[in-house]
């Protein structure tokens, strides 16, 4: 198995799962393009742990909730790199509130963030990967998204829609190598769910058969299977990494 001289993107690379998934791509050899949003001195981390794992890396500061920057994104990792093997559709934010108190500005955040984010980097990806006859996606998704969680509607909305995409770009790429897939984690150990009161927390890890959480590197493994070369007979399918959570 082996990524040897491919070129990865992955979106939201600067902390938590994106860091783990350019770490493990970078560990099977892929030259990887370290996304960010604001965190530049955590991208820069990101991508000097790259190179002291022998591959060139670089950062790319780029707003995903912005269709125009997502194309500009894509545009930029071609002119450095000259192809894009890989995306991994990772940044994601949470806004989260009770379906009777969401205010339009965090649904539309969370949705142009964690959808439209997804769609349009797979929009720009897919035109160089089609041209490539070769490419490998991964969107990054959720249980919230399989399961729903009161609290969490727009979100969980964001992360069912990803899903839609992924199948339905799936039947359109199949056809020129170019796998499309999911991975919904459960409960991981990130800065995104060290920010949940403790009874939340307590009730997410109670629902987890394994008994302990996620970690960025439990995800970024499964990640990392789907966009192997070998991989290619595996399109449009959701897998949870999840501790068995929503089983
Ligand atoms: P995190 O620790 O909060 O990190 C989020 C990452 O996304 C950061 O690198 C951030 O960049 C980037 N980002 C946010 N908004 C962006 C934007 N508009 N443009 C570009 N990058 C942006 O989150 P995480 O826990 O690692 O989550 C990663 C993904 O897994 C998300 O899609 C999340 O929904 C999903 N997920 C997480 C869990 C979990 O339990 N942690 C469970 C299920 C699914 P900056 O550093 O520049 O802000």
């Amino acid at each position: 198995m082996s990524m040897e001289g491919s070129i990865a993107l992955v979106t939201g690379g600067s902390r938590g799962i994106g860091r783990a998934v350019c770490l493990e791509l970078a560990r099977r050899g892929a030259a990887v393009a370290v996304n960010y949003a604001g965190s530049s001195q955590a991208a820069e981390e990101t991508a000097a742990q790259c190179r002291r794992l022998g591959v060139e890396a670089e950062v790319f500061q780029a707003d995903v909730a912005s269709p125009a920057a997502c194309e500009e994104l894509i545009a930029a990792v071609k002119a450095r790199f000259g192809r894009v093997d890989i995306l991994v559709n990772n940044a994601g934010i949470t806004r989260d509130s009770l379906l009777l108190t969401a205010v339009e500005e965090d649904v539309s955040q969370v949705l142009d963030t964690n959808l439209k984010g997804a769609y349009f980097c797979t929009k720009a990806a897919a035109k160089l990967m089609v041209r490539q006859r070769y490419g490998r996606i991964v969107c990054l998704s959720s249980v919230v998204g399989l399961r729903g969680n009161p609290g969490q509607t727009a979100y969980a909305a964001s992360k069912a829609g990803v899903l839609g995409l992924v199948k339905a770009a799936a039947k359109e790429l199949a056809g020129r190598d170019i796998t499309i897939n999911a991975v919904a984690p459960g409960f991981i150990e990130t800065d995104m769910t060290a920010v949940l009161p403790e009874k939340a927390r307590d009730t997410m890890l109670g629902a987890i058969p394994k008994g302990r959480p996620g970690f960025p590197e439990d995800v970024a493994r499964a990640v990392a299977f789907f966009v192997e070369k070998e991989a290619g007979y595996i399109t449009g399918q959701v897998l949870c990494v999840d501790g068995g959570m929503a089983v």
